[in-house]
């Protein structure tokens, strides 16, 4: 006999995409084919009456990806004012149409993805997926709705995921029938004008997704500061989250729902019962991958005094191997962080600890472009840190087996709850650690990035954001009028 499990304890019945197999030589040769025509392309990304910059690769400053026309604060307020929320009937259809699109442009997406924000091949692999899989899960939750929408939603994205969480800010709204004002980051409007372009071309109307490239002071500042706008989403850091937070208690309607993820200071513990070779290879990829510019990378690891010379000297000749470069090639491991202040205020951070003496271990960087190579920082405590270091520098502690209590209460005390992770093969210490640790993601034996829409929600707690988590089933509904002062995990 089989047995039949209520429908809500599972993902719905909707597969994640596939994408393509990195590892199959004629599968990368046929995509290698397909990107090569967009590796001296050019992209213009529309706006209004602002000014038309240039946008450069990050990883070679003579490479120009396109131009940006970008919007003043008038072309914000008149965007609001033609802002339409659709109620057709067939929106699922043409958001799972726009998932379609996006497939099938897989190859100028990776070439955009890649020269525009930095993106080795395989992270354009994973964000192109996440943003599919994001369009087709939203979708999947329209027949379960059971409020209208809020009304005009201001989507405000990072550059770390252009693709990503910019699609999947828009697509929850879209798919609760709002009007969506997307303001992309400065640094990747690109990506973002060809992402909207694919949704009007799936069906979505123009009135119903506007596309706003600015200046967060100003096109930023105008979508949150005025009071026809009903809900905002925003992803960014926690400053930028409560600067907008205060905007809309003065100038919105006081129901109008602020869904924000925002910043973390992550850590994992690995114990003296950990698997080293497992441990290394999650800890390199936690901290390192995507320059360590993801919101759920490891910040600060707590090695088990025991093991830490042995677990170190590993993790060190494991960081030496990592290819930098250009992220185009598929052999490249870590691309450039995103600009040149990125770069400047990671370098003074390095600079302050090997001032201190605290460097344990740096490897080299090119020259050309703004790359941080990915270095090691001694610290006594994940509380020694003011802030997130958003770049590929892992902090490293260790701990003695009688401080693992008090490891934990540093943890928790740093305010934020994004993602945390342990190695540890006693499954009694995993329970009771994992049970104490205040975070919204918690990986046990395996790294700590990298969450799966629709089967890992993602999401932190405390200054890591509001909530409901993206890729679960509560987002969507929080667009909707139903949710409105309702916390939802
Ligand atoms: N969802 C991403 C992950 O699990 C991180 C998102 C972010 O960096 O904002 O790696």
């Amino acid at each position: 006999t089989s047995v039949t499990a209520p429908a809500a304890l599972y993902a719905p019945e909707r597969p994640n995409s596939e994408g393509h197999d990195l590892t199959d030589p004629a599968a990368l040769a046929t995509l290698e084919a397909a990107r090569a025509p967009f590796r001296r392309a050019q992209w213009q990304a529309k706006g209004g009456s602002g000014p038309t910059l240039p946008v450069i690769n990050p990883a070679d400053p003579s490479d120009v990806v396109g131009h940006v026309n970008l919007c003043t604060a008038e072309d914000a307020e008149k965007a609001i004012a033609e802002a339409t929320p659709w109620g057709a009937s067939n929106r699922a259809g043409i958001l799972n149409k726009a998932a379609d699109l996006y497939e099938s442009h897989a190859a100028e997406l990776f070439a955009l993805l890649a020269r525009e924000a930095g993106k080795t091949l395989p992270d354009c692999e994973a964000e192109l997926r996440e943003a599919v899989d994001f369009l087709r899960y939203y979708a999947a939750r329209i027949d379960d709705l059971q409020d209208p929408a809020l009304g005009r939603v201001t989507c405000i994205s990072p550059w770390n995921f252009p693709l990503a969480i910019f699609t999947g800010q828009i697509a929850a709204a879209l798919a609760a029938g709002n009007a969506v004002l997307a303001k992309p980051a400065e640094a990747t409007p690109l990506i973002a004008a060809r992402a909207v372009a694919l949704m009007h071309e799936a069906g979505v109307p123009t009135q119903a997704l506007r596309l706003l490239p600015g200046e967060g002071a100003t096109v930023g500042a105008a979508l949150t500061s005025d009071p026809r706008i009903d809900g905002v989403a925003f992803t960014g850091s926690t400053a930028t989250a409560q600067a907008i937070h205060r905007a809309m208690a003065e100038h919105l309607a006081p129901e109008a729902p602020l869904i924000a993820e925002t910043g973390g200071l992550n850590a994992m513990i690995v114990d003296s019962t950990a698997l080293p070779e497992q441990a290394v290879k999650d800890v390199v990829m936690s901290a390192f991958r995507s320059a360590g510019q993801r919101c759920s990378a490891l910040r600060c690891l707590y090695v088990q005094q025991d093991i830490a010379p042995t677990f170190l000297k590993a993790l060190f000749g494991a960081m030496n191997e990592l290819s930098l470069g250009n992220a185009w090639p598929l052999a490249t491991d870590i691309g450039p962080v995103i600009d040149a202040r990125a770069q400047a205020g990671i370098a003074a951070h390095i600079q302050q600890a090997r001032t201190e003496g605290r460097i344990l271990h740096e490897t080299e960087a090119p020259a050309k472009g703004t790359f941080i190579a990915p270095t090691a920082i001694r610290v006594s405590a994940i509380t020694d840190l003011a802030e997130e270091v958003f770049g590929p520098v892992l902090h490293i502690a260790t701990f003695k087996a009688q401080e693992l209590d008090h490891v934990i209460d540093q943890i928790n005390a740093t305010g934020y709850g994004l993602t945390f992770g342990i190695h540890s093969r006693i499954d009694d210490r995993i329970a009771d650690v994992t049970g104490r640790i205040k975070a919204g993601n918690l990986y046990v034996n395996r790294n700590q990035i990298g969450a799966i829409v629709g089967s890992q929600p993602f999401g932190g707690q405390g200054l890591s954001g509001t909530g409901p988590k993206a890729g679960g089933p509560s987002y969507v509904p929080r667009f909707t009028r139903a949710a409105q002062g309702q916390v939802q995990g």
